[in-house]
């Protein structure tokens, strides 16, 4: 791959959404580039798989988060992608052995509001605390709040910053995608040029460029971006040489990665009441259980479709396949009956992105008091290093789009330092 003193004008490393950005918009802006990948396959964690043919499963992200701003709505008219324009998380509650009846689950989400607004409250103080330390833990609702922050997050309340919570801009449209987010990804960028199973093992950044080692070859580059998630860039996995300076490894931990799984169950036929909803939060054991959130035949395909998050989430996860199943099945027995069970297909897919070595966890949060670091993840290294990826995005990360932005804002300041160093 090497040969003269440096082959490309950057040197992208992983092709989930940042990278593949990066990559369309480094030749929009007339970059050589060469982007490498770890994994046999691009989008990282943009991801679809299918149960059958024409029933697609998201093993990633599956709603355009904040639609109105979301640059994958486009690109889904433009592909021919049909997408819902309502989230259906009007969820139905199951706790205490039944349904809860419309008064009581309207007191309950009026509850929430005011944990919300709580949170709000907090971060217009510029109070860098934990989400826990201002919600109502007391309340009959809070395990559901929780749970429910814990899959926007992918950790528990404990641990996520009430500032990052307020800086995501949230407009509150959640549009999921038929055909799939990760089949959008896979086919918007499908020309962009990848070398796959090519993993950054070494980025030497002393002197002049960038050199990439992987196991295909060196690659010596102007610059690097690296698109790769914090979790990777924590663990030691790419040996950075000189190592990176403290601020950044700083502010990488600052934002780890927890864990959002998705469990999905292909059915065999419908036996679900007709007023099923199409998303129900079930809690069946005691009021302290961690409940879960299913979705019941999404676009009408014969699936359901269950959500884990947090220090829960990774339990199950190193559980196991049969044991994420299991819970799943509980659940829907307990609020829909045993009948269910004959309906549940053995066809499955249970995520795993802790325990996956491309990613090590599902998308960033920010720790209380550190509320800021995204900005601090996604300034450069000495004009050489550059970072991308969800995790630095300041108003939309833990997204697919928040990761596509900064893709696009990280070429768009190489290019200009490389005009001014030319
Ligand atoms: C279960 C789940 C549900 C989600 N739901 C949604 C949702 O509904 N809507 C939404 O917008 N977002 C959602 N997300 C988040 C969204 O998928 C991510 O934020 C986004 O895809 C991240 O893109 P990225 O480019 O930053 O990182 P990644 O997609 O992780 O891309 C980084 C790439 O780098 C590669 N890599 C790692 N190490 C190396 C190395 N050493 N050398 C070369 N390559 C390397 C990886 O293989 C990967 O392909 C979800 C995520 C998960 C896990």
């Amino acid at each position: 791959m090497s040969g003269k003193q440096h082959d490309v004008d950057v040197v992208i490393i992983g092709a989930g959404s940042a990278g593949l950005s990066a990559a369309k918009a480094a030749a929009a802006h007339g970059l050589s580039f060469a982007l490498i990948e770890a994994s046999h396959r691009i989008g990282g964690r943009a991801y679809t798989e299918e149960f059958a043919p024409g029933i697609p499963y998201d093993l990633g992200c599956h709603w355009m988060h904040s639609a109105s701003l979301n640059p994958f709505v486009a690109i889904a008219d433009e592909h021919g992608f049909s997408y819902r324009r309502d989230s259906q998380w009007r969820s139905n509650i199951f706790a205490g052995g039944a349904f809860l009846p419309e008064d009581e689950r309207q007191r309950w989400m009026d509850g929430m509001e005011a944990d919300h607004a709580a949170i709000d409250a907090a971060g217009a103080e510029g109070r860098d605390v934990a989400v826990a330390d201002v919600i109502d833990l007391a309340a009959p609702w809070a395990p559901f709040m929780a749970y429910w922050f814990s899959l926007g997050t992918s950790r528990d309340i404990d641990q996520v910053s009430v500032l990052d919570v307020t800086n995501y801009n949230d407009t509150d449209e959640n549009w999921p995608l038929r055909e799939g987010f990760g089949a959008l990804v896979a086919r918007w960028a499908a020309e962009v040029p990848v070398t796959l199973n090519a993993r950054a093992e070494r980025i030497i950044w002393s002197g002049s460029g960038v050199r990439v080692e992987t196991a295909r070859g060196t690659i010596a580059g102007r610059t690097a971006l690296v698109t790769v998630s914090t979790n990777v860039l924590t663990s030691g996995g790419i040996v950075f040489d000189p190592g990176l300076p403290d601020w950044k490894l700083e502010a990488a931990a600052a934002l780890p990665l927890g864990v959002h799984n998705r469990i999905g169950i292909m059915l065999k036929d419908n036996r679900f009441p007709p007023e099923a909803p199409a998303d129900a939060t079930i809690q069946i054991g005691d009021a302290d259980e961690v409940p879960m959130s299913i979705q019941i035949r999404p676009f009408g395909m014969d699936y359901v479709s269950g959500v884990t998050g947090g220090r829960h989430g990774s339990w199950l996860e190193r559980a196991g396949i049969a044991a994420s199943i299991d819970h799943m099945t509980e659940r829907l027995v307990a609020a829909y009956g045993s009948n269910i069970r004959a309906s549940l297909s053995e066809r499955t897919i249970v995520t795993a992105w802790e325990s996956d070595p491309w990613t090590l966890g599902s998308y960033s949060g920010a720790m209380p008091g550190h509320g800021h670091a995204r900005a601090e993840l996604a300034r450069p290294v000495d004009d050489v290093l550059y970072f991308a990826g969800e995790a630095s995005s300041s108003e939309f990360f833990s997204t697919c789009h928040g990761a596509y932005l900064t893709g696009i804002a990280q070429i768009e300041a190489i290019a200009a330092r490389l005009r001014t160093a030319a």
